[in-house]
Order: structure tokens, then sequence, then C-alpha cells
């Protein structure tokens, strides 16, 4: 009932309650006071009816004898009823026989009006009239009126408690209510506000109060704590979502800043999405869609299908914790671009992959361009090149691949550091970039293409060539452009590059033409440096007798193939000869007698140049030491041996010539250790304490082809160099009218001040002599004089002059006598004057001495 009574506060259903309740109360107090009311009236009823009775019993002698003294005397009985107000006795004529009366009663005869049998109540009082009858005979009637005074006394007290009772019980009841209200409305409307507070406000760190331990308190206390975990959750739910909104935002960032495309490729229909930026990667309309993954392999390289495909297939296996790939897609533009492809596998309950989602990285720079120069790398070279020659064969092109080194550049990077070799490629790189002049050489174009192959090698593919001259052109271009000086570390210096230049003809695959471009490369750098070549097939069987020579070369040391010549250095003023330098020769089995400059570089490159300058160093040093037993010299010749720059770097060279010489008893200062700048400037630091250790030993330092490096003399200076040797260079155009002599002649007085003894090499004519003469050069050696010759001739020769102030006549002595042919045999025409002796006019005697050999 109150549940259907629209009220929604506690507080006002509990005072409805209340209101309820006293109106039972109220209720029940009125039946109760009724139903007490009317048994009271009753029972006044029948005591009355009982009291008639009795009267009339009583009565029924008086009315039979008519003794009204009698009738008035059981009448008189009534007094012990204080309610009877008045009594009387009717005879059968209802006339006053008998009559009491009550002193409050009014006065007169009660009228006899009989309404019932029973009592009645009338005015207030109730009345009976009782027959008084003897068997069956009517005597008369007894009449009695009783007052209800009593009885309304009684129910007014009645009421009176009653009343009290309720009225207390009514306070108690409000006392209990309000208190009920205290208990369980308040709290409850308390906690409700604050439910609702927490509701609008979305506060959950507000609290409801605390009401006690009852069961309300218990559910505020579980409200409560609801409230905190809900808070904690929301704390946490609010930094989840602010590190996963982080998270996104940074991934958004990551992609955007990354530029990485995005793809999502559902496995069971086959359909693949792909993000704008993936489009825009490959050329395509960010709004382009990709029905399924066919459209993504038709984009990909035809030669790196198969390893997407198997490098997806493996992670969708489970094989792989992701999948990873480095590829090349065709850009929209046709040419092919790097990507990175990375992706993971979602996969369902079974470990069954259902769909795989990545990213797709644009690493076309990092992948293909050289981080130094900014050129394309040779990754990018060979890919452009496939090209072409995939053109070339389609549509009859011809194209070239120039490959282009470097000349001493490892000299720049040692002696000038690792950052100037740096800049120097730089600078190098930015020439050849606008060497190639009209065509677009960076990345992504069709046209010709200049990249750094690694260290100090280059290469150019000239594409779209209309005939091989084309080519030659451009070499000839790019050697031009480099001729200028170069900026390198503050200073000025200049460099050189060798260029190779293979034609799409020579071969069908990039590493062969690039291996032609090399060869030809290769060639154009013995052939001078500075220089190009155009590769042809001669090229490669010579690259292939490299190969063999240095298959051979190894054999050769220990098969004893090798042997020394040896070249007199003389002293110009007295025409004595005054050591020799040994040179190395090799008795090819099947080539015959090859130069030292057909293997020695080989032999450089492949490090045989050791085990080969050992064996020339203890077979230089024990024929000396077996010559000054044997053979009578004065003063006593010197042998002096050629050391190249890994000997002097890379092995115990000091170790090797004390042991040498301790094993052969040469005298120490009989040896001359002869090496070029390069070769002390390829490890500057490691030479000069080699050198300085080898001068302890007191060996003899002689500095070879002195002016063809980039070192000054001053430099030199503080190097512990005995000797040094004007190049033939220099030596050649003395004599020619060629200003040379300039620098033949400051070399000489700097020597001269630094106390160092000049020879000057190459002397090959008697006008060279002559002018080294008047500049005051005291040694020379050249063939002149000899070609290198076999040790066996020139031991003859030794033997012959024994009379060492002949030494050098006796050559002649010895050819003449010998009878060998020659060109002017045995005349001798001092025709100038060196000093104080004559020499000869002409070369006659360097042929016989040649010749000697084939006598001896
Ligand atoms: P190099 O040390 O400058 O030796 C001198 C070269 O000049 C020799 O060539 C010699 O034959 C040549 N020559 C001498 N006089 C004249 C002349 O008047 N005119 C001309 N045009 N040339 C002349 P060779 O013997 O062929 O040696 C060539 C180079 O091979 C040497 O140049 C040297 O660098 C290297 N070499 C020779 N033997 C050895 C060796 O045992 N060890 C090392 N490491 N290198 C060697
Ligand atoms: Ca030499
Ligand atoms: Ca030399």
């Amino acid at each position: 009932m109150i549940g259907s009574i629209k009220i929604e506060s506690v507080r006002g259903k509990l005072w409805l309650l209340f209101g309820l309740n006293v109106g039972i109360a109220l209720m029940a107090c009125f039946t109760l006071f009724c139903y007490e009311s009317l048994q009271q009236r009753e029972t006044a009823r029948r005591e009355l009816s009982t009291e008639a009775q009795i009267i009339a019993e009583s009565s029924t002698t008086a009315l039979t004898f008519w003794d009204q003294r009698a009738a008035a005397e059981t009448l008189a009985m009534l007094r012990g009823n204080s309610n009877v107000i008045e009594a009387a006795v009717y005879d059968r004529s209802n006339r006053l026989f008998a009559q009491y009366r009550n002193a409050s009663a009014a006065s007169g005869a009660p009228a006899f009006r009989p309404r019932s049998t029973s009592p009645y109540f009338e005015n207030g009082a109730l009345l009976i009239f009782e027959p008084v009858r003897l068997k069956n005979e009517k005597l008369g009637t007894i009449f009695i009126k009783s007052t209800m005074d009593d009885l309304f006394a009684r129910l007014w007290r009645y009421a009176a408690i009653m009343c009290v009772v309720l009225i207390i019980a009514l306070g108690v009841e409000l006392l209990l209510s309000s208190h009920l209200q205290k208990l369980i409305a308040i709290p409850v409307t308390e906690l409700s506000a604050v439910a609702q507070r927490v509701a609008v406000e979305n506060d959950y760190s507000i609290r409801a109060g605390r009401h006690g331990d009852d069961d309300i308190g218990k559910l505020i206390d579980s409200f409560n704590e609801m409230l905190a975990r809900i808070e904690t959750y929301e704390l946490k739910r609010k930094s989840a979502e602010e590190s996963l909104r982080e998270s996104e935002e940074r991934y958004s960032l990551a992609v955007r800043g990354a530029n990485d495309g995005l793809w999502d490729w559902k496995f069971s229909t086959d359909r693949i999405y792909c993000s704008p930026r993936w489009n825009q990667m490959l050329g395509y309309p960010v709004t382009e869609t990709w029905s399924d993954s066919d459209g993504w392999f038709r984009l990909i390289h035809p030669r790196d299908r198969d390893r997407v495909r198997s490098a997806l297939a493996a992670h969708r296996e489970g094989k792989t914790p992701e999948f990873a790939c480095e590829y090349r897609m065709r850009h929209r533009r046709g040419a092919f671009i790097w990507v990175l492809s990375r992706g993971i596998a979602v996969r369902d309950s079974d470990g069954n992959a259902v769909r795989m989602a990545g990213s797709q990285t644009d690493i076309t720079e990092g992948k293909v361009a050289d981080p130094l120069t900014g050129l394309p790398n040779r990754l990018y070279f060979i890919d452009r090149l496939e090209n072409s020659i995939e053109e070339a064969q389609r549509r009859d092109r011809l194209f070239a691949v120039l490959f282009l080194d470097l000349d001493r550049f490892k000299l720049v990077n040692d002696y000038l550091g690792h950052a100037a070799g740096d800049e120097l490629l730089i600078g190098i790189a930015a020439r050849l970039r606008s060497s190639i002049r009209g065509t677009d050489a960076g990345f992504g174009s069709a046209a010709s293409v200049v990249a750094r192959l690694g260290g100090d090698e280059f290469a150019i593919l000239l594409n779209g060539l209309s005939r091989e001259d084309d080519a030659l052109i451009v070499a000839d271009r790019i050697l031009k452009q480099m001729s200028g000086p170069f900026q390198v570390g503050g200073r000025q210096m200049a460099a050189s590059v060798s260029i190779g230049i293979a034609l799409s003809t020579s071969a069908n695959t990039p590493e062969d033409l690039l291996r032609n471009a090399d060869t030809a490369m290769y060639h154009a750098k013995t052939g001078g440096k500075g220089r190009f070549e155009l590769f042809d097939e001669k090229m490669r069987d010579s690259a292939l007798a490299r190969m063999e020579i240095e298959t051979d070369l190894r054999k050769a040391i220990n098969e004893h193939q090798l042997m020394l010549y040896y070249q007199p250095k003389v002293r110009l003023d007295d025409q004595r000869i005054i050591g020799y330098e040994a040179l190395v020769r090799w008795n090819h089995p099947k080539r015959g007698l090859l130069s030292p400059c057909e293997f020695v570089p080989i032999a450089e490159d492949t490090d045989l140049i050791l085990p080969l300058g050992r064996w020339v160093l203890k077979e230089a040093c024990r024929q000396m030491a077996e010559w000054h037993k044997t053979i009578f010299c004065d003063p006593q010749l010197t042998v002096s041996v050629n050391v190249s720059f890994k000997q002097l770097t890379g092995t115990n060279l000091v170790e090797d010539v004390r042991d040498i010489l301790a094993e052969t008893g040469l005298n120490p200062e009989s040896l001359t250790l002869e090496m070029t700048e390069t070769t002390i400037m390829a490890n500057a630091e490691t030479a000069l304490t080699t050198l300085s250790r080898l001068k302890e030993m007191h060996v003899a330092l002689e500095l070879d082809d002195f002016g063809t490096g980039y070192s000054s003399l001053s430099y030199l200076s503080r190097l512990p160099f005995d000797t040094v040797k004007i190049d033939r260079s220099f030596v050649r155009e003395l004599g020619t009218g060629i200003e040379k002599s300039d620098i033949v002649k400051t070399i000489l007085e700097l020597a001269g001040s630094m106390n160092l003894r000049v020879v000057a090499e190459g002397v090959e004519t008697v006008d060279q002599i002559r002018e080294l003469s008047a500049l005051g050069c005291k040694y020379v050696q050249g063939f002149y004089f000899s070609r290198p010759v076999s040790s066996e001739v020139t031991a003859a020769v030794m033997r012959k002059g024994e009379n060492p102030k002949f030494a050098y006549w006796g050559i002649q002595t010895l050819n003449l006598d010998s009878g060998i042919r020659g060109g002017a045999e045995g005349k001798v025409t001092p025709a100038i004057s060196v000093g104080r002796k004559p020499v000869p006019s002409d070369m006659s005697v360097v042929r016989r001495i040649e010749n000697a050999e084939v006598a001896v």
C-alpha cells in the first residue's frame, strides 16, 4: 500500500508509516471503546433485568395478598443499588401499588408506559417493566429505573485511560520513529545525495559520512569501498587511457615522422588495406585502393618476389618472430625504390595466422646512397646497370660504364688524415656530378648515374650514347675537370683519377661490365695514371695473365726462378763504379725473363712482396759478400736493395736485415736500402722508427725516385737518409731544351746543404751527363754506362777491371776482348770531358755489356 503511494524520500515514507500507525491505533481504540460501552450497557441491562426478576418474584406474595407494605419493603431492597433512581410495583390494572425513590429522584409517580418487557434506554436512564406472574396469571408489573451515570463515568474513565495510553504510545512511537529517521532515513538520504553527486560530477573521490557499525554503516562502508575501487579503477583507466592516447599520438607522430606506409592484410578474404602514405611512397594517389595482395606482389621487383613470399610464408607458419624484408618496388614513374617492410601476424586460438599488419619504409636513400658523398652507391648502380642492360638488349641501345679510381689516394689519407681524405672524396664527387653535363645523375632517373662504389672508387653509367667516342669524350672531360686544384684541409692540392671505360657491347651482366671497366682502369693506372683506357679483349687477357702471374709467383720463390741483375752506380769525377743496384728478374718457365714491372706491383698487391723482398735482400747480401771475398775492389762496392712499403711497415725488416747481414757476413755499410717517398709516407710513423733502427745498424738509406712525391726536401731532412736519387723523369728531359735543370739544380743545392749525397738515375746520353756534371751532380746510374746485367756479367766485369781505377773501362775491355758484336766495338771516343776523365759519347758500351751476358 505504501509502495503505491508516490513518496520518494525514505523520510516521507517513514512519516507516512507513522501516520498510518497513529490512524490504526486510533481506530482500534475507538472500536475497543465502542465495544466496551456496548458490553457495559448489556451488562447493565442484564443486571437490571435480573434485579427486576428478583423483585418481581419477591413481590408475588405482596400482590397476591395486596400487601402494599410488603411490596414497599421489597422495593426498599433496591437501596443497596445506588444506581436505581426509582422503582414501583403496579397491580394488574397498572395502578401504582408500591413505590421506591432514591434521594436524587424527582417527586411524583412514574408513568406506567412499558415499551417492552426487556430493559431499554430512555433519556440517559435504563428502564425496565417486569411482569409479576403467578402460574401464568399476571399479578402486576415491576418498574425499575436505573441511572447510567456510573456506566458513563466508567466509560469516561476507560476512554481517558485509553487516551493516555494512546498518547504515551504515540509519543513513544514518535520518538522511535524519529530515531528510526535518524538511524535509517538520514544516512540513506545522505548516501543517496552522495551517489547523486558522484553520478552528476563523476567525482569518485567523494565519500559518504560514517554512521556507526550497523547494517547501514556497513552499507555505507561498502558503498565507500565501492567508490574507492571505482576511483582506483578510474585512475588506472584514465592513466591507461592517457598512456594509450600518448602512445597513439607517439605512434602517429612516429608514423608521420618516419614516413612509414601502413598495410593490413586479411588472409581469409585476401583483402589488403594500404595507408595513404603507402600509396604516396609509390607515386599513387592517396585514395588508391588495392583489392587483393596480387596488386602488391605485381609491384615487387621480379627478382625479389620469391624472397618476399618465402619471408611472408615463414612468418605465417610461425617460424620467424616477425616478418621483415628489404626489397624493391616499382614506383609509378617506372624506377624501383627500396622498401623495408615489417609486419606481425595476428593468430587465432589454434595459432593460425588470420591477418598480418605492418609498416613499409622507403629506405632507398639509406640503401642506395653513399653517406659521405650523397652519391648513389654500388647497390643502386648495379640496379640501374641491370636496367640499362635490359634496355640495351631490347632496343639495341649503346651505353658505357666508367670505372674511376683516385690516384695515390692512400697517400692523402695517410699523410693528411682521414678527414682530408673524406674532403677530397666529396670534392671529387661534386666535380664528377657536374661533369656529367645535361644528365640527371641523381636517383630515380633513367639518365646517367654517378655512383661511389666504395673507398676511392667511383663509377659512371653513361646511357643513351650514339657512338663509342661519346664515352671517351666524357672521360676526357672528367680528366680536365679533375686537373684544377682541390681545397683539402685548408690547403690546395692536386689530384687525378684513372678511368677505365667498358662499352655495353663488352659484356652482358653488371658484374662483367664493371670488371671490364675495372680492368681498363688498371691499365690506365699502370700506363701512367691520370688517364683513361677503353676496355678491349686484350686487356682481359692481360688481366688473366696477371692472375696467372699471381699464381705462378708463389711457386717462383721456392723453385728458384728469381734472379738478381745488377746495375752499377758510377762516380762521375773518376768514373769508378761505387756500387750496384740489385734489380729482380723472373725467369718464368713459359714467358721467359720477366721485368719486375710485370710482377712486382702484383706481388705488392698480394703480400707476396714479403717473401720476395726477403729473398732479394738475402741474395743481394750473399752475392756482394761473396764478391767482397773473391774479388778485390777499392773502394769496397755497395749493393742497393729496393724495399717496398709493405716490407717497411708490415714485417720485421730490421730483424731480417740484422739476421741476413749476420748470416751472409756482409758489412752493414756495404748495404744500401732504397725506398721511395710513397713507401715512407704510407706509414710515416712506423717508417721513421724503422729507418732510425736501420741507421743505428749503419745500413745506408737512399731515397728513390725523388721528386715524384709530395714531400719537400726539408721534411725529408728529418729522416735519416744518406742519399737521394733524382728520378729519371727529371734526368730524361735534361739536355732536350726543356728546362728541368732548375729543379735538378735546386735539389742538388738543397741536398748539398743537408749533407745528402745525390745520385741521378736514368742517365742515357752524354748530354745528360754533361749537364748533370755542370750542375755539380757527382753520382749517376743509367743505361749510358750499363743496363742491369746478370751476376755473372757483373762478376766478370769486376774481375777484368782488377785495377779498380779501370773498373769502368774494364767493361769496355771485357767487351772488346770477348769480341762480341756491338755498335762501335772497341772504339771509345772520349768526346767530352767530365772532370778529369773523358767519357764515351755514344751508347756502344751499353750494348756491349748487354751482349756480354750472352758471352759469359
Ligand atoms: P727503380 O728502383 O727505379 O729501378 C731502376 C729502374 O730503372 C730499373 O728498372 C732499371 O732497369 C731502370 N733504368 C736504369 N737505367 C735506366 C736508364 O738509363 N733509362 C731507363 N729508361 N731506365 C733505366 P727495372 O729493373 O725494370 O726495375 C723497375 C722497378 O722495379 C724498379 O725501379 C723498382 O721499383 C722495382 N724493382 C726492381 N727490383 C726490385 C726488387 O728487388 N724489389 C722491389 N721492391 N722492387 C724492385
Ligand atoms: Ca731503385
Ligand atoms: Ca728509381
